[in-house]
Order: structure tokens, then C-alpha cells, then sequence
């Protein structure tokens, strides 16, 4: 691929879809195989285990995407490894920059499907946001990402190659200094090859990127919550509610297994990390945006030290459901403030680049040709959701 930096405003390339970046028997991605295994294939070979370490390091820290790049490691074992591993087991297929330094990129997974990711630059924050599965199971009704179910999980070196794909296309010195988990696929119906990644990400021998940098967002699946909570590590919890009542729950996120029941789990993980959660809720024109939904939630959130996370619902080809006026917007923020809950509209960036999760791989899978896309206007502020 050449230069994303050519166009200063929008720039998308791809490239033609390309086979398999690995079968069982193939070259295995390096993050895909546990040091150990790696200092074994060291041992056999006549090389010091602990290279296993380095070699992981020059991929993980130093960037590299190439076996070529380690000139520590000596012609012969580079030849060797470059036999049986690939640095890195997704290939970049589309990659989009927007005016405001928003890059989202499709990468190509070895079994051919494809996942997003995206970078949020915010000032001094260099957010990524990453998904956790090909697809999505939850069905949420206004969601690009679950139209067609979800295909598989990702493996932990997946996720984290997300991040690594992200942090590489930032200028040397630059580090990713928060990651969103709000890409496509449920985490929590993921959590172990999650929590595998972020204990990576969170390593400082690793991305550097601590817990508290980190949100995980969830549709809100009760024992996960729990048993995520059980862990006590200082991630940021988002659940996404988008309703006051389950009866209007149910209509949005057919998965919906009971506000109570999640707002109990909420609670849990305060008391168990002392982490407030945040609650997500994405506005939908005249669904969910009225006054009376904002009071209804108001007074179900009553109580509790939480924040509300407005999300203006970015729109997407093909469904019915529309981003509410300016109004209604402003009436439902007072309503939950006036209730003395802390209140944030989430700033939309890059919306030129298909940035509501799920659109560019739909897109991409539906053979529609991807344009370059008209760069944003210096008022709309639109984020990846
Ligand atoms: N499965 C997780 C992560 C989803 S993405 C979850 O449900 O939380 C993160 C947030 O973006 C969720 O609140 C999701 O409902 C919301 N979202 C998804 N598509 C959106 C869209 N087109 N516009 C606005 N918000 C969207």
C-alpha cells in the first residue's frame, strides 16, 4: 500500500482481496503463538530461548513488519522464522483518513474475513477503538456491525494486532494512549481472548496502555459483568442501555435480558473496582429521544453515581432510523442534568470515512466501490459511532 499521507483531507486505498494470510499448516502470525512455543522453535534451531522475547518485542514495541527489520537476530535465523511465521497475521485492506486525523482501517483476517478498527486523535489522546469479533450476535436493530450475526470471535493476537496495526501508522514517538473496546462483536461474549489482548496492551513491556485507559463496552450481559468485575481490574465499563423500560429495551436490542438485571450488575462492578460505569444511549429520532425517555431513565438510574454517555445515532445505509434534531437532543440532556446525573454527548470524528462500526466491511463485502469520501466540515464533529 502506498502513503495515506498524500491526500491531506481523505485518503482510502485498497487493495484486491488477497488468500488465506495463514492455514493450520501455513506460516503462523507471531502473536498468535505463545512465547513458550516460540522458545522451543528457538531451541530446536540452536538459538537462546530468550530471543523468543525479543523477536515478540520487535513487533509488539519496536514496529517491526518485517523479520527483515531484526538485524540483531542474524541472516539465518530471520531466514528461518520468515519459513514458519509471519510478524503479523492480518493485511491492511482499506485504510481511510479523514480531515480531522481520524484513520480507520479494515484489516483482512487469515481465514479471509475482515474486521475494522479505528484511531481517535483528541488533542493529546490517541484513542483506538477495536473490535472483538467478525460480526456481531446481538442484533441491536440500529447497528451496522450485527446486520448479518457474527461469524467467529477473534483470537487475543487479532485484537491485539488491531492495535499494533493502529499504533505503526502513527508517526514514530507517537503511542496509542486509550483504547475504546466499542468496535464490532460483543466483548464480553469474548472476554477471555480480550482480557489475553488488553493484559498485553497493558503491559509496559507491551503497548503501555494501562486499565484505566481502557473502556470496554458491553450490550450488558449480567455474569459476564459480573465475573468481569470478580477480576478487580480498573477497567472503564460502558454498558449500553439505549432505553429507560425493557419493553422499549426489547424493541432495540432484541437481546435485552432485563434492565434490572443489569443495572444490579452495574452496581457490582462499582462496588467490587470502584470504577463508575458509564451508561451508553444512543439516540434515535422519536424511538428514544423524548422527554419522557429521558425522565424514565433519570429516574431509573436514580441513586446512582453514574454517567450517561449520549450517543446521536450515526446513520446507516439501508435502515429506517434517523439522528435526532437539535432540540430534542438539548430538552433530553437537561432532563437527565436537572436529575443531577453527569452528562456527555459523544463527539462525532471521521464521520466522512464510514465510520459507524460495520459499514466499511459491509461495504467492502457487498463489492460496493469505496470512493474517496467528501472531507468533514470543521462544525461536524463526528465520531466512530
Ligand atoms: N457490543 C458492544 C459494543 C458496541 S459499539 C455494546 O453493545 O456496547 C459501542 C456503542 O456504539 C454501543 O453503545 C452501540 O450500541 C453503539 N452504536 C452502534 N452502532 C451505532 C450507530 N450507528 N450510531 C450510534 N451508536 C451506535
Amino acid at each position: 500500500m502506498g502513503t495515506v499521507e498524500e491526500n491531506p483531507k481523505v485518503l482510502m486505498e485498497t487493495s484486491p482481496p488477497h488468500p488465506a494470510m495463514h492455514d493450520p499448516v501455513g506460516p503462523q502470525p507471531l502473536l498468535a503463538v505463545a512465547p513458550g512455543d516460540l522458545a522451543t522453535w528457538l531451541k530446536a534451531r540452536h538459538a537462546p530461548a530468550w530471543q523468543a522475547q525479543a523477536i515478540r518485542q520487535w513487533v509488539i514495541q519496536r514496529r517491526a513488519e518485517s523479520f527483515d527489520v531484526m538485524t540483531d537476530l542474524g541472516k539465518e535465523l530471520r531466514v528461518k522464522l520468515e519459513a514458519d511465521f509471519r510478524p503479523l497475521g492480518t493485511q491492511k485492506i482499506v485504510e481511510q483518513k479523514a480531515a480531522d486525523g481520524t484513520r480507520k482501517l479494515l484489516l483482512r483476517l487469515w481465514d479471509g474475513e475482515s474486521v475494522e478498527c479505528v484511531m481517535i486523535p483528541d488533542e493529546e489522546r490517541r484513542t483506538a477503538c477495536v473490535s472483538t469479533q467478525v460480526g456481531c450476535g446481538m442484533g441491536c436493530v440500529f447497528c451496522a456491525s450485527g446486520l448479518n450475526g457474527v461469524l467467529r470471535n477473534l483470537k487475543s493476537g487479532e485484537i491485539l494486532e488491531q492495535l499494533i496495526r493502529l499504533r505503526n501508522a502513527l508517526p514514530t514517538g507517537q503511542r496509542l494512549t486509550n483504547v475504546v473496546v466499542m468496535g464490532m462483536g460483543e466483548p464480553l461474549a469474548n472476554l477471555d481472548e480480550l482480557l489475553e489482548a488488553l493484559a498485553l496492551a497493558g503491559d509496559p513491556k507491551g503497548l503501555g496502555i494501562g486499565a484505566r485507559h481502557i473502556t470496554i463496552s458491553t450490550v450488558g450481559l449480567p455474569a459476564k459483568m459480573r465475573r468481569l468485575a470478580d477480576l478487580k481490574k480498573q477497567y472503564h465499563l460502558a454498558v449500553s442501555l439505549h432505553a429507560p423500560d425493557d419493553a422499549l429495551r426489547q424493541t432495540i436490542v432484541p437481546t435485552n435480558t432485563g434492565i434490572d438485571d443489569i443495572l444490579q450488575a452495574a452496581d457490582y462492578f462499582f462496588e467490587k473496582t470502584g470504577r463508575q460505569v458509564t451508561f451508553e444511549y444512543v439516540l434515535l429520532r422519536e424511538l428514544n429521544d423524548q422527554k419522557q425517555h429521558a425522565q424514565a431513565l433519570a429516574k431509573r438510574l436514580g441513586g446512582r453515581p453514574a454517567h450517561v454517555n449520549l450517543i446521536p445515532f450515526n446513520e446507516v445505509d439501508g435502515l429506517p432510523y434517523r439522528r435526532p434534531d437539535d432540540l430534542a437532543l438539548k430538552v433530553f440532556i437537561d432532563e437527565l442534568q436537572k436529575a443531577g446525573l453527569s452528562v456527555k454527548v459523544r463527539k462525532r470524528k471521521g464521520s466522512e470515512i464510514d465510520a459507524a462500526c460495520g459499514q466499511l466491511r459491509r461495504r467492502s463485502e457487498r463489492g460496493v466501490s469505496l470512493p474517496l469520501a467528501p472531507a468533514a466540515s470543521s462544525s461536524d464533529h463526528s465520531l466512530s459511532k
